[in-house]
């Protein structure tokens, strides 16, 4: 048989796209538009944000759809094969290997095509659409003990249809399989619109049985090919699993040996079918699981006893994953993981194996534990298992590993971890030696690399670190081909987890040899003749050093800009081989370390994740890329290197960061600590410098300016609050919400009531000194929060200073951190003000005395932009010394200082639920939050489950902001606080405490007034 599809015909579509692509785009976007009700997204800043995934490729495609419902995936389709526009499926856009990337329409099935279609618990199956998560669908079928078992590292993003175009394989498959062991069943359109059921080929009928015999022809006909060139591996996800009609995994596609079509759709990266739904086998969720961590002092070691473990269990073991020396350190270096890796760890280890035993019976559990225990005794490793039996430490410890390359790319600088070779699976007896000999070549080409991951499977992720800018792609071309030869050695697949893409194609070859790469082209002629679907990838590939393709290609340049914040920590140059840095402000970043900054995403998506943590509520809310912390990385890399006309002033830039609330939730929850907060107040200034401020900015960040003021004049004030009218006009003048109450302005306040406190000479000579900065927003509109913050420290015996200006200053004005002006770019105004603050807490601070505030974007403030707005030495000194209230009395909690303060309070009466501030959570606080609500006696405290209140400041005053803002509180804040009719409602936020209010009225306190209110009267 001859392969129908030739390189040249191939290439002609791609070329041909790319030429034609302004009239064909135009033409394209013109019947998306009139023939769906879907997005169809065509701006340049839409394809940029669509150009990549988490690979180093970036191809820019003609246009971006994103569907309304299923159905309009196949008008998409129709339209493209009319056109003749080449088509990308898409998901999550996690995929390593560049398979999302292409230059004809892309297909975002994310957003809307995301639902269970069909769920039966007595069958243990669901049926669901392919932009469905894992992890949601997971939490839904909890409840019904069942999971489904690809356990991804990337479960909160990677969508179903995505992992099955991936063939992905999660940390579990040694007990669970790959995805192909999974799914039972696809719906699919071929790329001629015909809709084909692909399950069971002795059942299967029409057009599906007649590719069921083309494929079992194709197999019979390459046998020997088959069974000499296939690897036989658990992991092996390269090329067309033609390999159903002739088992050569060690692990059979199904368990009575009949064959699955649809198992030839899973791996084959949307290049063969597009799929409209897939039924999936559902595993028992296990109620038990015990964890022994063996440590090892050699990796060689480690690597040679995995062949060994794997036979331990019983059926139990489900998994065996690698930690090695580096990572550890890495993580010992994470404050939020270092106390958990300590507790896994015996001395210094050189690698750990984490060996995971599950089922119904702890008890039968703990006994294979000592199995492993005494099998390592045998091994000469007496005294080296840590045995985990609770759930808690046993979460903990896989929440480090699934973090694990997360950890490892937080490097800074332009050498970064590289995957290419990052899931090649070796046969276990051959994994000590593989990889030795490939930490022999990470050394010869002047690199290293991490190892970690799947060590029950022979698949262990490894990512040497280069350079892609300078001479990264030559290496990754030689360190491919040694590896190669390696993997050829042992017998093991070049692509064993990850996929091919644009990375691994052209090894497709490579692993499978000619006639089978042949027999390959035939399938994807077969299914695909119009080589409408993802064209170019696992057939007729292009080279994957190709550097045209690649996001930091030849012509990657940044354009010069002076930036208002200091960036220099960014911009460092780091090697290979010892990972050290050079000196901040030494790596000729012409943005001035902004563009490397921004450079730190590396598109793994995990910001697109919806549990736990506060990062990203506007995606959340949206679910668009756009509003996603990696479409705003993406959209301010191309803005800086040139790819998008206006640069960080265009209307692109400020479309993107439009819905960012500056929550900081990225900061902390980026694994690469993309910290987009910050990049706004520097992206504002620009466009500030261009076009000016709005009023609404003006009105808002001047607000400490002309409080004193205002505050004289309360009524005047309060009155557009009282009048619909008047707030009706003060909207259309100032864009402000009509629907908004704003703060309510109060003649008597903190800043002009009776002086509280002990003098600054008394404060620098007190024995248990503190100074209390009050912000404009406790000062001005809830006073009793700083009297209160006030009244609390003095019960706990503390002599407090209220900070406060000299008399030389402008009299009648309080201190400011300069946040207002940083919310809307205004750098030197806020500069100024908090220079102002700085010198005033500065001879506290030199005197080691702490600086306490309430407001925590305030508070914190100092302990961030502060630092990098120029204003040296006296803003570390500050920063070191500051911090929030309950942060402090927490800290001297633990050094036994608040005896006096807790007799004196007395007990609880509520329940009391807590809702944290974003910038509480970005900097770690929440705990000392819930420690000091706990000083009060009988305190029963819980604390809610919420990413940003969606008030984010001025944020959701914005007309234009109003219903984003709702979405986000009510994405969990406003109904938690429902659902707990009589509890105490506690939020350190000001903007927080005023959403619950508008959404809920109730009212909530800050922990100062809460802490105050259980204090004798
Ligand atoms: C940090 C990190 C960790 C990872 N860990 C793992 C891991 O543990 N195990 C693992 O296997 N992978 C892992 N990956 C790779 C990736 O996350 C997985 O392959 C994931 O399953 C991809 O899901 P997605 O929704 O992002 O798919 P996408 O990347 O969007 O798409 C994947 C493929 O499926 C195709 N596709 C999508 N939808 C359809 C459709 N409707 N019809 C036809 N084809 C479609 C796409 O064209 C593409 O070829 C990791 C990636 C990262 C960045
Ligand atoms: S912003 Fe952070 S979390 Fe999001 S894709 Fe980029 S690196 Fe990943
Ligand atoms: S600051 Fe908040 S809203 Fe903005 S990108 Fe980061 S997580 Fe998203």
């Amino acid at each position: 048989m001859a392969a129908a599809t030739s390189t040249g015909s191939a290439l002609q579509t791609y070329e041909q796209v790319a030429a034609a692509s302004n009239e064909v785009a135009g033409l394209l976007a013109k019947r998306l538009k009139s023939e769906t009700q879907g997005e169809v997204l065509f701006s340049a800043a839409d394809k940029g944000r669509y150009a990549t995934d988490a690979s180093i490729y970036q191809v820019t495609p003609l246009g971006v759809f994103v569907p309304q419902h299923a159905e309009e995936v196949a008008t998409a389709m129709a339209i493209c094969r009319d056109l003749k526009v080449p088509i990308v499926p898409r998901g999550g856009g996690t995929s390593q290997c560049g398979q999302t990337t292409g230059v004809g329409l892309v297909i975002d099935h994310s957003k809307h095509v995301r639902n269970i279609l069909n769920l039966d618990i007595s069958a243990g199956t669901v049926e669901v659409q392919p932009g469905m998560v894992l992890d949601t669908l997971n939490a839904s079928l909890k409840k019904h003990g069942l999971w489904f078992p690809v356990d991804v590292s990337t479960s909160a993003q990677a969508t179903l249809g995505g992992m099955a175009g991936n063939n992905s394989c999660g940390s579990r498959s040694i007990a669970y399989g790959n995805m192909v062991h999974n799914v039972l069943s696809a719906k699919a359109w071929l790329s001629n619109g015909e809709l084909l059921d692909f399950s069971q080929f002795e059942n299967s009928s029409g057009r599906a049985k007649q590719i069921g015999e083309f494929v079992k022809h194709l197999a019979i006909h390459h046998q020997a090919e088959l069974q000499t060139r296939w690897p036989k591996v658990l992991r092996r996800v390269a090329g067309y699993n033609l390999d159903i009609f002739d088992n050569q995994n060690v692990r059979p596609y199904t368990h009575d040996g009949k064959v699955n079509l649809s198992h030839l759709l899973v791996g084959s990266e949307g290049t063969l079918a597009m799929t409209q739904s897939l039924t999936l086998k559902l595993s028992e969720l296990p109620t038990s699981k015990v964890l022994g961590v063996v440590n090892f002092n050699s990796f060689h070691k480690a690597m040679d006893s995995a062949q060994h473990i794997v036979k331990l269990g019983n059926g139990t073991l489900t998994a065996v994953e690698l930690v090695d020396r580096t990572m550890i350190d890495l993580s010992l270096k994470i404050p939020a993981f270092a106390s958990t890796i300590r507790t896994a760890i015996i001395g210094e280890p050189e690698a750990i194996l984490l060996v995971e035993f599950a089922g119904h019976d702890k008890g039968k559990l703990k006994a294979e534990l000592k199995q492993l225990v005494a099998l390592m005794g045998d091994m000469g490793l007496p005294n080296s298992v840590v045995e985990m039996v609770d759930d808690a430490p046993q979460k903990n410890l896989w929440e480090v590993r699934k973090a694990g390359l997360n950890i490892m790319m937080s490097l800074k600088g332009d050498g970064k971890p590289v995957s290419f070779i990052e899931d090649c699976a070796v046969p276990l007896e051959h994994l000590a030696e593989y990889t030795d000999a490939l930490t022999q070549v990470f050394q010869k080409h002047g690199t290293k690399g991490t190892w970690y991951a799947h060590a029950s499977v022979g698949t262990l992720h490894v990512r040497p670190i280069l350079d892609m800018r300078r001479d990264g792609p030559h290496k990754m071309r030689a360190i491919a081909e040694e590896a190669s030869v390696l993997v050829r050695k042992f017998k093991g697949a070049y692509s064993g987890e990850h996929g091919d893409g644009l990375c691994r194609g052209e090894w497709i070859e490579w692993q499978f040899g000619p006639a089978l790469q042949q027999a390959f082209a035939q399938i994807k002629q077969h299914l695909d003749p119009l080589n409408l679907l993802s064209p170019n990838r696992m057939i007729n590939p292009p080279k994957m050093d190709d550097t045209s393709l690649m996001r930091f290609g030849n012509n990657y340049k940044i354009i010069p800009i002076q930036t208002a914040l200091d960036w220099s920590a960014w911009n460092v140059h780091n090697d290979a081989a010892t990972e050290q840095t050079t000196l901040p402000g030494t790596g000729q970043d012409p943005a001035q370390g902004l563009a490397k900054a921004v450079e730190m995403c590396n598109n793994n998506g995990t910001c697109r994740k919806f549990d736990a943590g506060t990062m990203c509520p506007s995606f959340r809310v949206t679910r668009d890329e756009v509003h996603a912390t990696r479409g705003r990385a993406n959209t301010l890399r191309l803005a800086l290197s040139g790819q998008l006309q206006g640069g960080l002033e265009s209307p692109e830039v400020q479309e993107a960061m439009d819905l960012c609330v500056g929550c900081k939730g990225c900061k902390r929850d980026c694994p690469t600590g993309v910290d987009m907060a910050r990049m706004k107040i520097e992206v504002q200034h620009h466009y500030n410098e261009k076009h000016g401020l709005q009023l609404k900015d003006t009105l808002i960040s001047n607000l400490p300016r002309y409080a004193h003021i205002a505050s004289q004049w309360p009524g005047l004030m309060n009155l557009r609050n009282q009048s619909p009218l008047l707030a009706k006009l003060a909207e259309s003048l100032t864009g402000l919400s009509a629907e908004r109450s704003w703060p309510k302005w109060k003649k008597d306040h903190f800043f002009n009531g009776p002086p509280v406190g002990v003098s600054s000479e008394e404060v620098l000579k007190a024995s248990k000194p503190v100074v209390l900065f009050v912000d404009t927003f406790n000062g001005y509109f809830e006073s009793e929060n700083a009297w209160a913050a006030h009244d609390v420290l003095s019960a706990a015996g503390y002599q407090v200073h209220i900070a406060s200006r000299t008399k030389q200053d402008t009299p009648g004005q309080h201190l400011c951190c300069g946040r207002t002006y940083l919310a809307s770019g205004q750098v030197s105004k806020a500069k100024e003000h908090a220079k102002a603050l700085l010198e005033v807490l500065l001879p506290f601070a030199q005197k080691d005395i702490a600086i306490v505030g309430l407001e925590p974007s305030c508070l914190l403030t100092l302990r961030d932009e502060s630092l990098v707005m120029g204003l040296g030495e006296m803003a570390e000194t500050v920063a070191s010394k500051a911090a929030l209230f309950e942060e402090f009395l927490a800290a001297e909690n633990k050094l036994g200082k608040l005896d006096s303060l807790k007799a004196k309070l007395a007990p609880a009466q509520k329940p009391i639920l807590v809702h944290g501030h974003c910038h509480q959570k970005a900097f770690g606080l929440m705990p000392s939050v819930t420690q000091v609500i706990q000083l009060i006696p009988q305190a029963k405290v819980d604390l809610i489950e919420s990413s940003c209140c969606g008030m984010a400041g001025s944020f959701g005053y914005e007309a234009s902001h109003l219903e984003v803002s709702k979405q986000m509180a009510e994405a969990n804040l406003l109904p938690s606080i429902r659902n707990n009719k009589d509890a105490c409602v506690v939020a350190d936020g000001t903007s927080c405490r005023h959403q619950i209010m508008d959404g809920t009225k109730r009212n909530a306190i800050h922990v100062a007034l809460l802490l105050a209110q259980h204090l004798p009267k």
